[in-house]
């Protein structure tokens, strides 16, 4: 696509501001920018109305998921989504296995132990995932109420095989629930067709909003699972109280509950509208946007092998697209972080606790991609954060990889 005089507006005024490419949250479009700067409307006037029923529809197109699952968009986070998620489905005592990628799947760990469940844990080294063989057995050791995972950890910018999980999950009569944080709308979904039964994510990452939003989608089965709970959870997570309201805004009409994020919700209607485009049907939407981030990860993978630098997850198939998480090169430690941002360009350090200091992330999903001078920006800065910290390296070559 030729770039327009208005891109090159749009690039040449994000210049002269740090650009963000932390893996969340993230730099957001204009459309939504705008739609977030909106005065805040009342949770019963008519825009609110239409934006909050017109996203509950446009959630089920952006998950691929069924038309009788239950879309929620919650004023919070994705710790507060995880939660929803495990206090609607899960009583002491049931059996949950457990897929460990990072930090992330070890919080997962901590609230599914908290509500008393029995968790089994399948974990990998840091920096990989366990094989499907592995989940399988652990599957198959007793009867198991749900598997949960980390479709990608933030924490090594390691994905699973969601399909694949998905999968042998079912062939146990185990729930799917998966933590779609980093990956919603960046990294291939079709939560209908490949059967997982919660999807969950936040506002600030690939879907492309401010923080703010917790969002899940719900299939009629695991719905199901909150009627037959012993311990319901606390009424402000609570599906059945949250139901009826969304059920009444996707029916045009106005409902109470708790106040919703108004103004994040004209927001997140924009964002959806922009990810779904004018395509007829939502997988073709849906496809390009997963082979846009496939695309640009794999040229910003290319740039980082010609700096120099190797990525953290063990293999190709375990790689994200919405981040890569970067090793430092020999003789280069979190000082590089900083070099980096006096280039202008925030990326961020490592956080898995046993790897912290050895590698950096960078984020790369949502509306960035569509800047492809921000993304040579990143490229750039990268290559000068490490000449700065005395590395000899080719920058050109690694822009040419990212053109
Ligand atoms: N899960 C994953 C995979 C994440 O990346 C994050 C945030 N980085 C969370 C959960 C928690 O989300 P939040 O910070 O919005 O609570």
């Amino acid at each position: 696509m030729g770039r327009t005089k208005a891109d090159h507006a749009r690039e040449t005024k994000m210049s002269k501001t740090p650009l963000l490419m932390i893996p969340g949250p993230i730099e957001i479009s204009d459309r939504v920018r705008e739609a977030a700067s909106s005065p805040p409307p009342s949770h019963v006037s008519p825009a609110l109305i239409e934006a909050f029923g017109t996203s509950i529809e446009q959630m089920r197109r952006v998950w691929l998921a069924a038309a009788d699952s239950q879309p929620f968009a919650i004023a919070g986070s994705g710790t507060i989504a995880m939660d929803v998620a495990v206090a609607n489905l899960v009583d002491p005592g049931d059996r949950i296995v457990l897929v460990d990628t990072g930090y992330f799947s070890e919080r997962m760990r901590r609230m599914l132990e908290r509500r008393g469940a029995d968790v089994t844990v399948v974990a990998a080294a840091p920096g990989d995932a366990p094989s499907l063989e592995d989940v399988d057995t652990a599957l198959t050791a007793a009867p198991t109420h749900a598997l949960f995972a980390t479709h990608v950890d933030t924490s090594t910018g390691v994905r699973v095989d969601a399909r694949g999980l998905a999968e042998v999950a079912h062939a146990h009569d185990a729930l799917t629930v998966l933590d779609g944080v980093c990956a919603t709308a960046g990294e291939e979904l079709q939560m209908d067709g490949w059967g997982v039964d919660v999807y969950l994510t936040a506002s600030q990452k690939a879907i492309g909003l401010p923080a703010g939003l917790a969002l899940l989608v719900v299939t009629k089965r695991a719905m199901e699972i909150r009627h037959g709970l012993k311990n319901p959870p606390p009424l402000s997570l609570d599906w059945l109280e949250w139901r009826p309201v969304m059920q009444a805004y996707e029916e045009r009409r106005p409902a109470y509950f708790s106040t919703p994020a108004t103004t994040l919700i004209l927001a997140l209607h924009a964002g959806l509208d922009e990810i779904l485009g004018d395509a007829d049907d939502p997988a073709t939407a849906m496809t390009s946007r997963f082979d846009l981030h496939a695309r640009t990860a794999d040229a910003l993978r290319t740039a980082w092998g010609i700096l120099g630098l190797t990525l953290l997850p063990a293999r190709r198939d375990v790689t994200a697209n919405t981040l890569s998480a970067i090793s430092y090169p020999d003789g280069v430690g979190t000082e590089l972080v900083g070099a980096i941002r006096n280039e202008g360009v925030i990326v961020a350090p490592g956080l898995h606790p046993q790897l912290r200091d050895t590698y950096f992330r960078v984020g790369h999903m949502g509306d960035v991609l569509t800047r492809p001078a921000d993304v040579a920006r990143c490229v750039r800065a990268v290559g000068l954060g490490l000449r700065a910290c005395g590395q000899e390296v080719d920058i050109d070559a690694a822009l040419a990889a990212v053109e």
